[in-house]
């Protein structure tokens, strides 16, 4: 095993400076259904490095969660990956046995999930949750385990570590069992952790400290953070950078400060004309809505899987191929319409006017 907890043996076991911590490229998911073939993810490409943090953002039932899941190889027995590129570090992950996978889950790359109570084992304690996971990784004995669990609870803002090491999940509060599934990440210090709405099922001023706590502890501890959500306020407030999901594929990319000053894809320009924008949203003004529901991802997709809701929908958006608009190295969107005419979009306020 290397100092990155990778065997030698694993493909590609070299780091390379110009390797990404995390690259996906052309991941596609299909899953079976009975009516047929589900196409979850569709050519979804990204990368994120350490000290980075990307938020994949859009709404229920777009593909985010089975993107988290894929990369984690956590996907159900019945569903398919492809992609030309899935690699942690440079490790090519998809071609990992599950023994060698599941040396890296929870050691190099962490996943923290929205409820807890789904991933914390509710029959044994956190302490012996936390040290498990050190000593079953090989990084130290139990005592070193203990160590560090008791630092790394301490580290997140629970107080009296002794004893809550002894507690079991159900005898904690939401807002500390989210803490001890943080702390419970870093026990082997990973390079990447993937944050799927963590904080969507606490209260607001608990969800402000968890991802307060986040943001630090990935400069402290200098890991790469993918951070799944639907709230574009947690993407403000966390994002280097934004993916903007749409029916399993990724609509739009570029920095935050790009997708939020210049949203170029109908379905993001949408997105942020549904929430009020400080310094720009007038007192009283109306808010817009995206109507309908996202597609139905069974069977054929042909044309823009946008194109039942989108305002600016034409005869070529509904076949074939969209094609992707790059407009800098990071910065790019899949449609019909060009900047120019996206930038003209933006001001014409089509998603409220609809709403109204
Ligand atoms: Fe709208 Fe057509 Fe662009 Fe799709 S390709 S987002 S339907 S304009």
């Amino acid at each position: 095993m290397d100092d990155r907890g990778f065997r030698l043996s694993d493909p590609v076991s070299k780091l390379r400076d110009s390797d990404p911590t995390l690259l996906v490229k052309n991941l596609n998911v299909d899953i079976a259904v009975p009516a047929g073939t589900l196409h979850a993810v569709t050519d979804v490409s990204f990368h994120v490095d350490r000290g980075e943090t990307l938020c994949i953002v859009g709404e229920s039932g777009c593909g985010k969660s089975i993107t988290s899941l894929a990369v984690m190889g956590l996907l159900p027995r019945k569903a398919t990956l492809t992609a030309t590129t899935l690699s942690l570090e440079g490790v090519d992950l998809m071609s990992l046995k599950e023994r060698d996978f599941s040396n890296i889950r929870g050691n190099r790359m962490g996943m923290i999930f929205q409820d807890p109570m789904t991933s914390l084992n509710p029959v044994y304690t956190i302490g012996n949750q936390m040290e498990e996971i050190y000593t079953r990784h090989g990084k130290g004995t139990r005592q070193e385990a203990k160590d560090r669990a008791e630092y790394l609870l301490n580290r997140v803002g629970i107080t009296a570590v002794k004893s809550r090491l002894g507690q079991f999940p159900h005898q904690l509060s939401g807002g500390l069992r989210q803490r001890v599934m943080i702390a419970m990440t870093l026990m082997c210090d990973p390079i990447m952790i993937m944050a799927d709405e963590p904080t969507t099922a606490l209260d607001v001023t608990i969800q402000a400290q968890i991802l307060h706590l986040l943001a630090d502890l990935q400069d402290e501890f200098n890991m790469a953070l993918v951070l799944i959500t639907h709230d574009l306020g947690v993407v403000a407030r966390m994002a280097d950078r934004v993916a903007v999901m749409y029916a399993g594929r990724i609509v739009e990319q570029g920095t935050a400060t790009q997708v939020f000053a210049t949203p170029s894809h109908p379905y993001t320009q949408g997105l942020l004309e549904c929430i009020p924008i400080p310094g720009k949203s007038e007192p009283g003004s109306h808010l817009g809505a995206i109507k309908g529901m996202v597609p139905a991802l069974v069977g054929d997709q042909d044309g823009c899987m946008f194109r039942n809701r989108c305002p600016y929908v034409m005869d070529a958006c509904t076949h074939g191929n969209v094609p992707e608009q790059s407009l800098s190295d990071m910065r790019s969107y899949l449609c019909h319409l060009g900047s120019e005419q996206a930038a003209i979009n933006l001001k014409s306020g089509a998603f409220v006017t609809a709403a109204q």
